[in-house]
């Protein structure tokens, strides 16, 4: 027997219910990169709009062993006791760089994605960073819609994604080891600039000891990094993703960071900004790939590609001429 091909109002009806194979088909359509498929996605997450933009949107980010699957694990499945429902989504961009994933693949998490009120999704892959980016935003918005009241992205700290993932929370926590002191001087400063709490986790057995120290240790660097976001203090805590302890502790400092940014209105102010960003990127690229497609330039930027190689001209008045071109022809 066919099965039933799924209309748009089949998707928003189920995606409402929270029907959890509908849900799924929906983030696949909004995955997907065929034209065929965007028209469809854009009218189902139109309709959802309405429901959207009620949770709590947190980002996790650590370097692979960090521990943020097994924090996740953890924190999910007391944020469900406590009866949220909560949607994990990744951005790992590394899997188009290295044809292989540092976030892995769909055995993650296992145990929290058994939970009923729980929904864990793996990377969207394929495609840039943007790409990427876009998926999850989508995505974000549809788990809304489907009643999930926390969504937690997770990245791994390489290059772009956490600047990207940062663009699309509302707060962003960034896991920690200990023994951190010599690096923090060095290439860690610049996640420092955009984390809002520091959780130092693996604080247990023989290790306890090591990352109340290293917590002093950042929160004393902190004093000397501009604030994430305006009017907050971001601070360093520790935690074990194992034994559960200090796990309390991050539903804390979401709930005073939530509270504390809603009241001076950061929180609704950076929400209309990544809105405006994505926007802005959203033009950005469609406009690139309408230039880079244009037939003039696929048939002259070979010529000043050569002429910039042989020295004849300038890379501003090469580009200058290349926008010219585009124009003469729209
Ligand atoms: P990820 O790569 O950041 O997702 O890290 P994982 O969650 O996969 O954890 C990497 C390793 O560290 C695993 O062997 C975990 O069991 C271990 N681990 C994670 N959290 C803790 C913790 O709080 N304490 C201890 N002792 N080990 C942990």
């Amino acid at each position: 027997r066919r099965k039933r091909v799924l209309e748009a109002d089949d998707f928003v009806k189920g995606v409402l219910e929270n029907n959890r194979a509908i849900l799924a088909q929906t983030i696949t359509l909004v995955e997907s990169n065929a034209e065929k498929h965007f028209y469809l996605a854009q009218k189902v997450i139109s309709e959802l709009l309405p429901y959207t933009g009620k949770s709590i949107r947190i980002g996790i980010t650590g370097v692979p062993g960090a521990g943020k699957s097994t924090l996740i694990e953890a924190f999910g499945s007391y944020l469900c006791d406590l009866g949220h429902r909560v949607a994990v989504l990744a951005v790992d961009p590394s899997s188009q760089i290295s044809k292989g994933s540092i976030l892995g693949d769909k055995t993650r998490m296992e145990q929290l994605g058994r939970n009923k009120n729980a929904f864990v999704r793996p990377t969207p892959a394929g495609g840039t960073l943007g790409g990427v980016a876009r998926k999850s935003r989508e995505t974000m918005l549809v788990c809304e819609a489907a009643g999930y009241d926390v969504i937690i992205v997770e990245t791994v700290g390489v290059g772009q994604s956490e600047i990207t993932v940062r663009s699309m929370v509302d707060l962003f926590i960034v896991l920690m080891l200990t023994g951190a002191g010599d690096e923090l001087q060095g290439m860690k400063k610049g996640i420092l600039e955009l984390a809002d709490a520091i959780f130092i986790n693996k604080a247990d057995g023989n290790n306890k000891l090591k990352a109340l120290t290293t917590k002093e240790e950042y929160n004393q660097i902190l004093h000397y990094i501009p604030p994430a976001t305006k009017g907050w203090e971001t601070k360093a805590y520790t935690c074990s993703a194992l034994n559960g302890e200090g796990i309390d502790t991050i539903w804390d400092v979401v709930g005073n960071y939530v509270e504390h940014t809603k009241r001076n209105d950061t929180f609704y102010v950076r929400r209309q900004e990544q809105l405006f960003l994505w926007l802005r990127e959203t033009l950005q690229s469609q406009l690139l790939n309408r230039f880079y497609d244009h037939p003039n330039i696929k048939n002259t930027l070979p010529d000043y590609k050569q002429q910039i190689e042989e020295g004849r001209m300038t890379v501003t008045i090469a580009a200058q001429k290349l926008l010219e071109e585009y124009d003469k022809h729209k």
